[in-house]
């Protein structure tokens, strides 16, 4: 146990009271820290995609603040390495700006509290950090199109009733970035807000395989038996595929849908395909998906991709004209996702360069990340954006000459491995694109990221998780 202040479960709960008004203190006490990180938080937030947030920023709890040092706790060992190289720089940023304080990020596994005899219990399944839902995923920020009409009207329908509607489980299925997320989490954050007894459970397919193989590890999967069978009212799965060829999983979660489903607790799931069409999943388990209701989202039409715009540019508090709306609407047209981006390039160029935001510089914006057209092949305009998101630096510098600083330089590195994997691209083009370089480099980062990805978990499953967005 290191002298550090054991890792209370509470500070995961983000006790609202500090969150601004203590935010210049020169020391924290311990009770303010969760509600110092709170804000660093929402700084963070608005810096990085949703999905990144999700995946790094949410699950990360404050272990220690020292002197110099902020001190997170990583539920995942694996995930250390990544939360070091790429995110320490956005953590510590917004740490002063929220704080005033300048303090040196670390990351370190999340520390198992000790019993008082000293031999460490299991720590209760039900206080392992889960994903928590994104507050800003609500239905009064869902922009309802005739794309997701119906989609939306069943997911109010189940937020207002959950388990006693016949929409169970409900099923929304559809393209990537269209808001399958969004909505889920919505009906997760109603339910908090309209019953708070109600208990809620958030969690990606991916992350519920995780925590079946770490449960078989440490010999506790009849406690997660019990938690996901006794814990949950709420069952919130997102994106159901990737349990696609995990058998024992599949197995698992069959007996957790059973046994909610007959006790009436409501399960909400989201897929990349309808039901018939998921490959790699058990028969039984896909007709247990169809007894309830499946709806999907479709793309949305030009009026809802600018009412979109409109919604997200307030959000963001940004002043964007009616020419430049209409005109990203027309010029985007597959991924809300994608849209969003283009706002949050907007609003990062436009306090880079302390212009406004013009025409011209969603031209530019729009030039650089490449209009998504539907069923169009993934394009190295695609995947810049995408490496260039996650690890929290920009296209521009991906692209220039220059190396740039260590991120920037692996962001190029992997950026030209996932083009030569992804497109026909040539080495020859690729090193034209990326800064005018010759193969050879291009030949060496390919080289070089196959072997990082050799070496290292934690990166390795960042690439992972890269190539699955980009192909879905
Ligand atoms: P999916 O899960 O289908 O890939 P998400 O739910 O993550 O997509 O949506 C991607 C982004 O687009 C999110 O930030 C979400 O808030 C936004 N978004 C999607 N659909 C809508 C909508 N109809 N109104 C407002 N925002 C939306
Ligand atoms: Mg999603």
């Amino acid at each position: 146990m290191s002298p550090t202040e054991p890792t209370a479960p509470e500070t995961a709960l983000f006790s609202k009271e500090s969150a601004r008004d203590g935010a210049r203190e020169p020391a924290l006490s311990s009770v303010s820290w969760s509600g110092q990180w709170k804000s660093c938080q929402d700084c963070i937030r608005d810096k990085v995609s949703a999905d990144v947030f999700t995946q790094w920023i949410l699950p990360l709890r404050v272990q220690e603040v020292g002197d110099n040092s902020l001190v997170l706790g990583v539920p995942d060992p694996l995930d250390v390495d990544h939360l070091a190289r790429v995110y320490a720089g956005l953590v510590e940023h917004c740490f002063h700006e929220t704080t005033g304080r300048r303090l040196r990020a670390q990351f370190r596994r999340q520390s198992v509290p000790q019993g008082p005899l000293n031999h460490a219990p299991a720590v209760p399944f039900s206080s392992l950090p889960a994903i928590d839902l994104n507050p800003n995923y609500t239905f009064e920020e869902f922009v309802v199109g005739n794309n997701s009409q119906f989609a939306y009207s069943a997911s109010l329908a189940v937020a207002k009733e959950p388990g006693g509607t016949r929409f169970n489980p409900l099923l929304i299925y559809g393209g990537v970035g269209l808001g399958k997320t969004h909505l889920l989490q919505a009906i997760g954050n109603h339910i908090r807000r309209e019953v708070p007894g109600k208990k809620i459970r958030y969690v990606t397919s991916e992350a519920f395989f995780r925590e079946f193989v770490e449960s078989i590890q440490h010999n506790r999967i009849n406690e997660m038996s019990a938690f996901y069978r006794y814990e949950v009212d709420v069952l919130l799965m997102d994106d159901v595929q990737f349990l696609s060829g995990k058998d024992r999983t599949q197995e698992e979660f069959f007996h957790v849908f059973n046994f909610l489903h007959q006790s009436q607790k409501q399960i909400v799931l989201t897929s990349d395909a309808p039901p018939g069409e998921l490959q790699g999943l058990q028969d039984r388990l896909v007709s247990r998906f169809q007894w309830g209701l499946f709806v999907d989202i479709q793309l949305p039409d030009r009026e809802t991709r600018e009412a979109i715009l409109r919604r997200k540019a307030q959000a963001l508090n940004l002043d964007i004209s009616e020419e430049v709306i209409s005109y990203l609407a027309e010029a985007i047209d597959s991924n809300i996702r994608i849209l969003e981006g283009a706002i949050r390039q907007l609003l990062l160029q436009a306090s880079i360069k302390h212009a406004d935001i013009t025409l011209e510089l969603a031209e530019e914006i729009v030039r650089r990340t490449g209009s998504q057209r539907p069923e169009r092949r993934v394009t190295a305009e695609d995947i810049t954006t995408m490496v260039a998101d996650y690890f929290v630096v920009e296209v521009d510098k991906i692209l220039e000459q220059g190396r740039g600083t260590k991120e920037v330089a692996q962001a190029r590195q992997l950026a030209m491995f996932l083009v030569k994997e992804l497109t026909a691209s040539s080495l020859k083009s690729i090193g034209q694109r990326f800064g005018g370089r010759d193969h050879s480099t291009v030949v060496h980062a390919i080289k070089t990221i196959e072997k990082a990805m050799d070496k290292d978990d934690s990166f390795r499953k960042s690439v992972d998780t890269i190539l699955g967005k980009l192909k879905s």
